[in-house]
């Protein structure tokens, strides 16, 4: 049975640092960190996910405040809060939860964000950045992810990774930042032909799919490291939510092969949230041009 990767422990770690470095900003120069997130019509998830951002925030010392708009609001309405949002000095975070509604153009409105402000790292200037591999505020979960498998000690330089998913938010930008640590790393996704044989070469496994548990046991290589970024809701009478969530990999089957594997819940999701307090932390200090200590 694999070692578990503990999301819990390494993400608590980094919110004891980010509190740490806030009530120092507080004390030597009177700023407290803000984050603004904007939110667009009545998606519980989506609710659900900022309310915990912003709790997140308060417990790390920080402020942050939430946007809310109705789901009819105009492209040019939000377009005008997000430059008001970038010229606003007290504002250092800017967060535009996703996915907008159908008739909004996301690409449009993420491309207005100030790259001083975009604690997502999901504009043009953040991707660019990631992709020549320059220091930026690189997006959340690939960044959880590789402090992850630093935090455990785990070799990236040399190994072969696999990463199985190619969105723009998790599968790609991961697969920048393992090339960056000098991995070698082969991209999977729906069209990919024999996807067992190619996850069962890895040395570290990376799934980002949003399929419940396909990726199986006979897709893991004996003494990998499986890092599983999905989250699905799966049907379970037994829970009185009558659902259950899970990841993108068969954990039962999969801990027996891998060294060492992230739980779901209780992995990659909690890393999310920590380097998002990171991020509008270093926000912060770019803005005020305060080098970390
Ligand atoms: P996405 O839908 O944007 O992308 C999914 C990718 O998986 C696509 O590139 C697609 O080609 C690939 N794919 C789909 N079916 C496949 C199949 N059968 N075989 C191989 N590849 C397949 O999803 P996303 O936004 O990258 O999210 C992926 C999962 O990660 C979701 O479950 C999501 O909820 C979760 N997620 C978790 C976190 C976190 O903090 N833990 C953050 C973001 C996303």
């Amino acid at each position: 049975m694999g070692e578990l990767i503990d999301g819990k422990i390494v993400s608590k770690a980094v919110k004891e640092d980010v509190a740490k470095e806030v009530a120092e900003l507080a004390e030597k120069h009177r700023i407290i960190p803000t984050l603004y997130a904007v939110l667009v019509g009545n998606d519980p998830a989506s609710q659900f996910y900022v309310k915990k951002k912003k709790k997140t925030c308060e417990k790390m010392g920080m402020e942050s405040v939430v946007h809310e708009l109705p789901e009819s609001t105009t492209q040019e309405t939000l377009e005008k809060l997000i430059a008001e949002l970038n010229s606003k000095k007290d504002v250092n975070g800017i967060l535009v939860q996703l996915p907008l509604p159908k008739h909004m153009d996301e690409y449009e409105i993420i491309k207005l964000i100030d790259p001083m402000k975009d604690v997502d790292g999901f504009t043009h200037h953040s991707i660019g950045d990631l992709y020549l591999g320059r220091d930026c505020l690189q997006p959340c979960t690939p960044s959880g992810i590789i402090r992850l498998l630093d935090h455990y000690n785990i070799p990236i330089e040399g190994k072969d990774a696999v990463v199985i998913g190619r969105s723009n938010i998790v599968g790609r930008p991961i697969s920048l930042l393992l090339q960056h640590r000098n991995a070698t790393v082969t991209m999977c996704h729906s069209r990919t032909n024999d996807l067992q044989y190619k996850a069962a070469q890895a040395d570290i496994l990376v799934a980002a799919i949003g399929r419940a548990e396909i990726v199986k046991g006979d897709y893991i290589k004996e003494g990998s490291v499986v890092i599983d970024v999905g989250i699905n809701r799966v049907e379970d009478h037994t829970k009185d939510k009558g659902y259950r969530i899970v990841g993108d990999v068969e954990f039962s089957t999969a801990s027996e092969r891998a060294s060492y594997i992230t739980p779901v819940p209780g992995g990659v999701g909690l890393m999310t949230i920590a380097c998002l307090m990171e991020n509008t932390l270093k926000a912060c200090r770019m803005q005020n041009n305060i080098q970390q200590t």
